[in-house]
């Protein structure tokens, strides 16, 4: 039986795991997740904050936290280590005498990078790749990556109908032991989970404010997916509540669980078949559907147009001239601007990690648009704050709205006039802004 390696990285749950779920009892098996301490480094475009900030480096805690526990519920244990993944990876598959190390396939550059130093550091033991992010069986597409429809609505009229969504597999009950060999020296220590303050940073923790208590981990995961589907039964009315700002239930919020792979979308996508034969199929029903499509689509836009996503003319190789200073992106991002609406949002967003879709699009929309702030910086800020970052999905929306990306040129939204709408009697202005009291 091959011994094999399994490199943690966006997929961090034991549930819809390719790996896992075809593991024999006989085989020798190791899990590892690296912490890269490059996720630190200070963003580009001289902006002076790290990539992963305070509150997503808290909830990447909670998910190991749990993912270890449910290891150890196995008999097996999650090796954690920090470093470059292209020391650690080869270096603890040396030891283990790996005959192949398995990591989930990425599609955007520094992953990409990383994988690619590993696999030279690895020499003949292989790194496989598969696949553990969409919902869509990418190889059973229609058609070549190469060309994949240049909007959403032409690629989901191709592959919405289609059988081309695997079921979720099992979570497996039992993980062989590990069998670490005799001339690989002592057994491997389980390693720390980061800290913040490992890094320099303070530790946080969400605003009493948010959206909702996002805890980590895939139980806690897979327990709000029973009750926003079933217990709550939310999701039949998701597309008539879908653009709210305030409270728990106006979204599914299931986004911070699947950007770190403790969700998988086939296990969402399953469960929401079953409530559609089990009790009702709806538009809102089939919008959670289409949505989780949109989520794919960004993927494969990233997987085809590789870093022309972190461009400033992004995949439409637009020349763009932005003229706001860096004091503006400050003042946007401390929520500061005269817009308060806007304020509102960034306030959200700093202080919780979370913000609704439509206060993404309009606080977006304002930076590139009526601030004329470089795009870029706003998706640098993004990626600093959002609990649920994800590559594909953060600059994919972010080059959509500032009009390089997928779709047309114009994606200006009218921010008052948004504000007035979904916003009218300004409560969610007040909330983040003036009338909020700590609980007792
Ligand atoms: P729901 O409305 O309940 O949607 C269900 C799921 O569908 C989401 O969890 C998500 O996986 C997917 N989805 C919904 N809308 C989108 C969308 N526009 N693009 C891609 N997938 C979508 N989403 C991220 O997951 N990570 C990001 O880094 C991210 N950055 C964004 C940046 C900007 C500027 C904008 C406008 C949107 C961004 N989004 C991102 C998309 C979207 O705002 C969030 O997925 C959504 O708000 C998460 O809340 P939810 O899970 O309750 O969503």
């Amino acid at each position: 039986m091959p011994r094999k390696l399994l490199w943690h990285r966006n997929d961090l749950r034991l549930h819809d795991h390719e790996v896992l779920s075809q593991l024999k009892t006989d085989d020798a098996f190791l899990p590892v997740y690296c912490f890269n301490p490059s996720a630190l480094q200070a963003q580009p475009y001289g902006l002076r904050f790290p990539k992963m900030g305070a509150l997503r480096l808290g909830f990447l805690r909670e998910h190991l936290q749990a993912l270890r526990q449910a290891y150890e519920r196995r008999g097996q244990q999650l090796i954690i280590r920090w470093g470059d993944p292209e020391t650690v990876i080869p270096g603890l598959a040396r030891d283990f005498q790996a005959d192949e190390v398995w990591t989930a396939s990425e599609v955007t550059f520094e992953e990409l990078a990383d994988q690619r130093r590993v696999q030279a550091a690895l020499g003949q033991t292989p790194l496989k790749l598969f696949s553990a992010h969409t919902l869509i069986d990418a190889a059973a597409l229609p058609f070549p990556l190469t060309k994949l429809p240049r909007s959403f609505t032409g690629f989901r009229k191709r592959v919405e109908c289609l059988d081309i969504f695997p079921a979720p597999r099992p979570a497996p009950t039992h993980l062989p032991s590990l069998a670490w060999p005799e001339e690989g020296g002592a057994s491997p220590e389980p390693g720390a989970i980061p800290r913040a303050s490992d890094f320099g940073l303070l530790q946080r923790t969400p605003d009493a404010r948010t959206a909702f208590p996002f805890e980590g981990g895939e139980q806690a995961a897979l327990e709000h997916l029973q009750s926003y589907i079933w217990d709550q039964q939310q999701v039949a009315s998701y597309k008539e509540t879908r653009n709210g700002l305030m409270g728990a239930s106006y979204s599914s919020k299931f986004s911070p669980w699947l950007a770190a792979g403790a969700l998988s979308a086939r296990q969402i996508y399953a469960q929401l078949q079953a409530f559609e034969t089990e009790v009702t199929a709806n538009d809102s029903t089939y919008w959670l559907f289409f949505e989780l499509l949109w989520r794919d689509y960004f993927r494969l836009v990233a997987a085809r147009h590789g870093s022309s996503i972190f461009q400033q003319g992004g995949i439409q190789h637009r020349h763009m001239h932005y003229t706001g200073s860096q004091k503006a992106f400050e003042r946007w991002s401390r929520g500061e601007t005269t817009n308060t609406f806007v304020n509102a949002c960034m306030q959200e967003l700093r202080l919780t990690g979370y913000l609704s879709n439509r206060g993404r699009q309009n606080a977006a929309s304002y930076l590139c648009h009526d601030l004329k702030v470089d795009w870029r910086w706003g998706a640098a800020w993004f990626e600093h704050c959002l609990l649920d970052y994800d590559p594909c999905s953060n600059w994919g929306n972010w080059m959509y709205i500032a009009g390089v990306g997928n779709g047309g040129q114009n994606r200006q939204f009218d921010v008052d006039k948004q504000a007035s709408y979904y916003d009218p009697a300004g409560t969610f202005q007040s909330y983040w802004l003036k009338d909020w009291t700590a609980p007792a």
